[in-house]
């Protein structure tokens, strides 16, 4: 499976983003191709999903608690 590393962003203003956040990896799992990690960490956050298929929403990573950016 491809793996994508997701660009980490600072704490996105109250109320601008989808905000996704969980204790367990990965938080999305589907039948797709790609994997998404923490682009700080390398945490698996996303596992197999589309190119496209989930958008516009931050992640914060469990492990180290950054903010991913799946735009
Ligand atoms: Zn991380």
């Amino acid at each position: 499976m491809p793996e994508i590393k997701l660009p980490t962003i600072p704490h996105p203003d109250e109320g601008t983003r989808a905000v996704l956040q969980s204790n367990k990896v990965p938080m999305i799992r589907g039948a797709g191709e790609y994997n998404y990690l923490c682009g700080n960490c390398g945490a698996l956050l996303v596992e197999g999903i589309e190119q496209g298929q989930i958008q516009n929403i931050v992640i914060i990573c469990p492990r180290c608690g950054r903010y991913n950016d799946l735009a």
